[in-house]
C-alpha cells in the first residue's frame, strides 16, 4: 500500500471528491473531469475532453453562461456560485450548486478556470414540495376557519331568519339583567307575536309563512338601535333586549316596528299579504329577575291579543308614549 502524501494526495481528492470537478483552459475547453463529474453528466473522462462549457449548457442558459464566463477570464472576477443548469450526454438538464473560480498564472493572468458542482434537483424538488405542502396546508387552515365561522354563526343563528336564536338571547338576557340590577338603569324587555299567523299559513302555504317570518326579521333588525338586541325567541314571536333605555324610548322603537309591520305589503308569489304583529313590553330598573320580566311581558301581550292585536302594551301603567 503506498502511503497518503502531498505527491498523490491531489489525484487522490480530485478522483475520489463525491463533488463533480472540473478544469477548463480559457477558452471554455475541458482539461480534466473528475468520476463524479462522469457519473453526473453521463459522460466518459474521455469524451469530456472533446467537448466545451457550451455543449453541456442548455440553449436558453447559453448567453448568461457565456457572461459568467467574460466575468471570469477577461474582467478577472475571482469566483462565483450560482444555481445553474447542466446538459447531460442523453440531453436531460438537472440543476446544480455551482461554483467556479479563476486558475492564475504567475503573471495573475487567467489561463483556465476550476468548477465544481453538486446536482440539487432533489432538494429543489423537496423544497417545492413543501412550498406546496404549506400552501395546501394554508388552504385547508382558512377553509376550516371559514367552517368554523360558519359552524359558530349556525350555532348562533336562527337557521331560517339568520336572528339570534334563543341559547344566544337567553345568554344576553342574563348578562344585561345583572348589568341594570347592578347600574339601577332602564332596562326593557319586549316580545312580539304575529297576529293570525296560523291563518296566514293556512291561508296562503307554509312557505309565505316562511317568507313572512324573514321579511319581518329584517323590519326589526332595522328597526332597533345599536345597542339594542333582537333574535327569535321561538316559532312567530321575537324577542327585544333594551338595555340602559327609558321606557318611553323603548316604546318608541316598538311602536315604530309595529306601525312598519301595519303599513306593510308582503309579495308572496302572486299575493299580497297583510300583517300585524302585537307587542308586550317589561320596563324595570334592575328591581326583579329577567325570568319575571318576560312573564310581564307575556302578560302584556296577551293582554294586547285580548284586546283586538296590532298593538303595543306596556306592562307597567306607568310607562305610556306621552309620557
Ligand atoms: P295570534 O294572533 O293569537 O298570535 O294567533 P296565531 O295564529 O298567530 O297563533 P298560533 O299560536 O295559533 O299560531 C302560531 C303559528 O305559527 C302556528 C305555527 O304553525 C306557526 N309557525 C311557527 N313557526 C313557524 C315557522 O317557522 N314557519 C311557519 N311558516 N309557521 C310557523
Ligand atoms: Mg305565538
Ligand atoms: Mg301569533
Amino acid at each position: 500500500m503506498i502511503p497518503l502524501s502531498l505527491d498523490n494526495l491531489y489525484p487522490l481528492v480530485f478522483q475520489n471528491a463525491v463533488v463533480a470537478i472540473a478544469v477548463t483552459d480559457s477558452e471554455g475547453k475541458f482539461i480534466n473531469v473528475n468520476p463524479a463529474w462522469c457519473e453526473y453528466m453521463g459522460y466518459s473522462a474521455e469524451e469530456a475532453l472533446t467537448l466545451k462549457v457550451k455543449d453541456v449548457t442548455p440553449e436558453e442558459d447559453q448567453d448568461t453562461s457565456s457572461k459568467s464566463f467574460v466575468y471570469l477570464t477577461e474582467e478577472r472576477g475571482r469566483s462565483i456560485r450560482k444555481q445553474r443548469r447542466y446538459q447531460r450526454k442523453d440531453g436531460s438538464v438537472f440543476l446544480s450548486d455551482l461554483h467556479v473560480a479563476g486558475l492564475f498564472d504567475d503573471n495573475g493572468e487567467v489561463i483556465g478556470l476550476i468548477a465544481v458542482f453538486v446536482n440539487i434537483d432533489k432538494q429543489i424538488q423537496a423544497e417545492q414540495i413543501q412550498a406546496q405542502l404549506l400552501n395546501n396546508m394554508e388552504l385547508i387552515n382558512q377553509e376550516l376557519s371559514e367552517a368554523n365561522k360558519e359552524l359558530e354563526k349556525l350555532a348562533r343563528h336562527d337557521t331560517l331568519t339568520g336572528l339570534y336564536n334563543r341559547r344566544v338571547l337567553d345568554d344576553i338576557l342574563h348578562r344585561e339583567g345583572l348589568r341594570s340590577q347592578r347600574t339601577k338603569r332602564g332596562f326593557g324587555i319586549a316580545i312580539a307575536d304575529i297576529d293570525n299567523f296560523k291563518h296566514i299559513n293556512d291561508t296562503y302555504g307554509h312557505d309565505c309563512g316562511d317568507t313572512v317570518l324573514k321579511e319581518l326579521s329584517h323590519i326589526f333588525l332595522n328597526g332597533i338601535r345599536t345597542t339594542d338586541t333582537t333574535g327569535r325567541w321561538g316559532g312567530e314571536e321575537f324577542l327585544f333586549i333594551f338595555p340602559e333605555t327609558s321606557c318611553q324610548g323603548a316604546l318608541i322603537v316598538i311602536e315604530r316596528i309595529r306601525s312598519t309591520i301595519e303599513a306593510l305589503t308582503l309579495n308572496c308569489g302572486e299575493k299580497e299579504i297583510k300583517i300585524t304583529c302585537t307587542i308586550g313590553l317589561s320596563y324595570h330598573h334592575g328591581d326583579i329577575e329577567t325570568k319575571n320580566m318576560i312573564e310581564e311581558a307575556d302578560k302584556a301581550l296577551y293582554e294586547g291579543k285580548r284586546s283586538g292585536k296590532n298593538k303595543v302594551v306596556c306592562y307597567q301603567d306607568i310607562c305610556s308614549l306621552e309620557e
